[in-house]
């Protein structure tokens, strides 16, 4: 692996102005992606994982939610210096993002030749035959059948799966350096799913692209991931390798997350633990597991916990990480 990440985040914070006060969505993200890698972010609803990955790419919606605090570097430069145009040459460009529902990212008045040739035109300046030959090689890297014919097709005359294939097409024709796939398969069905997400790993395989995949899944995470983020109210919880994760969950909640978790493929879902996660905008001071967490002593409730290392590169936010039984 590239001694040197690819992107990384420090001390991310990304909060929310309302009426019913501030909301810290993200509180201090730190992680780092190297070339080639894959890292799964996964957490309950609201956790912050949506907000850190927009904020990677300066989309925080305005005007209430702003970056407030943190640094994000892409190849040793602060995105969080550039301006709002260089900022868009480097959305699609060097780092590019997959969303949940594909028909909400695609034109439904343009045929996707149009699309994926528009992302590439912006950024690579390609016209005529050159740009035709590129929008193909694009839509054949995500396997989409006989692209030829297929760039004069509408969204609407493609299936969910194909289409998220076109978006994904988009995505990596500029062939970025980070790719972003926010929840990227669950408006498919299973079996489609499992093709998309096969197809994301080949290509990642391939391109070296370093991926940061967002999901609910766990099933997802050990097939395609090599790390693992575990998100709680605003925090990295606890990372490490997927093996890591897997073989010796430290924190808590990474624990009552893999027994909530059915072992059955595709319907891993994340929502049966007990509780309820901490009001954003009116966080604890101490662990903010705690009022969920079985081990949790007064010392969890007083003060947030330290980061401990548990082994390389895999670490915890638990004043008992390691030690609990
Ligand atoms: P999900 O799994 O449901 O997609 P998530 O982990 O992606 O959840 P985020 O979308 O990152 O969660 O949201 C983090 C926090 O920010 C949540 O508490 C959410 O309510 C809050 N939030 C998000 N968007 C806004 C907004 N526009 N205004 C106010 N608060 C917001
Ligand atoms: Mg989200």
């Amino acid at each position: 692996m590239d001694s040197k990440p690819v992107l990384q985040v420090k001390d991310l914070k990304v909060q929310f102005a309302t009426r019913h006060g501030l909301i810290k969505a993200v509180d201090g993200v730190t992680f780092d992606l190297h070339r080639g890698e894959s890292l799964g972010i996964v957490g309950e609803s609201g956790s912050g994982k949506s907000m850190t990955s927009l904020a990677v790419m300066r989309l925080v919606p305005p005007p209430n939610g702003r970056i407030v605090a943190g640094e994000i570097f892409l190849n040793g430069e602060n995105l969080l210096k550039k301006s709002n145009s260089e900022m868009r040459d480097i959305r699609g460009g060097k780092i590019a993002m997959i969303f949940q529902d594909p028909m909400s990212s695609l034109n439904p008045a343009f045929t996707i030749g149009n699309q994926v040739g528009e992302a590439v035109a912006l950024h690579q300046h390609l016209r005529g035959n050159e740009l035709r030959k590129k929008v193909i090689n694009a839509l054949s890297l995500v396997k989409i059948p006989a692209p030829e014919t297929r760039v004069k097709s509408f969204p609407h005359q493609m299936s969910g799966g194909m289409r998220q294939r076109v978006v994904g097409a988009i995505a990596l024709s500029c062939e970025p350096e980070v790719l972003i796939a926010d929840e990227p398969t669950t408006s498919l069905d299973v079996t489609v799913q499992a093709q998309y997400l096969r197809l994301l790993k080949e290509i990642q395989e391939e391109k070296q692209v370093a991926i940061i995949l967002i999901t609910h899944d766990l099933g997802i995470v050990a097939r395609l991931c090599h790390r693992v983020a575990v998100m709680y109210a605003g925090r990295i919880v606890e990372i490490g390798s997927t093996e890591q994760i897997f073989d010796k969950p430290s924190h808590p909640y990474t624990i009552a997350l893999l027994r909530s978790t059915p072992k059955l493929e595709g319907v891993s879902r994340l929502d049966s633990i007990e509780g309820e996660p901490p009001d954003p905008s009116n966080l604890p001071d101490g662990c903010r597991f705690a009022p969920r967490c079985k081990w949790a002593k007064d010392k969890c409730r007083e003060a947030y916990p330290p980061r401990v290392q548990i082994s390389d590169g895999h670490w915890a936010d638990c004043w008992f990480a390691g030690d609990l039984k």
